[in-house]
């Protein structure tokens, strides 16, 4: 399948640094093993792996871009944003990446207050254990513990009933502005894309909006395939790349083997007529 045209490159994925279960150098042998050309690891509001997973890629001669998946709230609900090809030592971005990481571990706290509530006790140190980084406590490791604990029989379930809106865990969070975000991945000399637009709960005139203020702002790609994209879902963002004129991204979303349905690098290549994101980094 890959072509020089159109190399096997995955734009987006997760180590233990933040809700990972894989260290960078395992990731990294997993890409390669999986035919992957370029690959970018792109933790949550953390570039503590990007060393690790740059130095990894490059002894198995891949490629590398180093990434990160900025947590944002916009419209009061939170969205990604990946950067892409940024410095990972510029301290614009760490500084507001650090002050993005601060509340999370409150936030934890007060999401196992409502789970004890709510029958669940034990969750803040249960969810601490599974936590790689605890500067990086996430609802992630939270849904680790309650399948542990045989509250549900694997993470979706958490995440249908359990530490989502309107349900027990669900502690509501300000995020980075899309402004700031967007001018960290610029300032440190990297690409900003929406990540997996699919997921967002808005309605299209909320997305168009979504779009127009990220191009504005200086925002350039998109996520067209990803991990959490159904087929039909690759046409539609294909198309609103083509529409806003932003660049296509195409990664996993990978986080453990037995949690992501979608392994690093299998999954379709980018349509021919879309400009990918790796394109302006040649
Ligand atoms: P947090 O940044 O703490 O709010 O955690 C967000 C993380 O939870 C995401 O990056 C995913 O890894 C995970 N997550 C959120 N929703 C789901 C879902 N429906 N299914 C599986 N994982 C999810
Ligand atoms: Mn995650
Ligand atoms: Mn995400
Ligand atoms: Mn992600």
């Amino acid at each position: 399948m890959s072509s020089l045209s159109s190399p096997n490159a995955d734009l987006h994925c997760h180590s233990v640094v933040s809700d990972g279960t894989l260290t960078p150098e395992a990731l990294a042998e997993r890409a390669k093993a999986n035919g992957v050309h370029l690959w970018a690891l792109t933790d949550h509001d953390e570039l503590g792996g990007q060393k690790r997973a740059k130095d990894a890629a490059h002894a198995l001669k891949m490629d590398y871009l180093s990434g990160v998946e900025i947590s944002v709230t916009w419209m009061n609900q939170t969205i990604h944003i990946v950067g892409l090809g940024i410095d990972a030592d510029h301290q614009g971005i760490i500084e507001g990446l650090r002050r993005t990481r601060e509340g999370r571990g409150n936030r934890a706290q007060l999401m196992a207050d409502q789970l004890l509530k709510a029958g669940i006790p034990g969750a803040y140190e249960g969810a601490l254990h599974f936590a790689g980084n605890h500067q990086l406590i996430s609802r992630t490791h939270f849904a680790r513990y309650l399948v542990e604990q045989g509250v549900c029989k694997d993470t979706e379930h958490v995440f249908k009933n359990y530490l989502v809106e309107g349900k027990p865990g669900f502690v509501p969070h300000q995020w980075a502005s899309l402004e700031d975000a967007v001018a960290w991945i610029k300032a440190a000399g990297g690409v900003a894309v929406i990540a997996h637009p699919g997921r967002y709960p808005f309605n299209s005139m909320q997305m168009d909006e979504l779009y127009k203020q990220f191009k504005d702002i200086g925002g350039l790609g998109i996520e067209v395939i990803t991990g959490s994209h159904s087929p039909d879902q690759y046409q539609t963002y294909g198309k609103v790349a083509l529409q806003y004129g932003f660049l296509a991204s195409r990664g996993s979303d990978f986080h453990d083997p037995n949690e992501s349905h979608i392994d690093l690098g299998v999954l379709p290549h980018l349509p021919d007529h879309l400009t990918p994101v790796w394109s302006v980094f040649h």
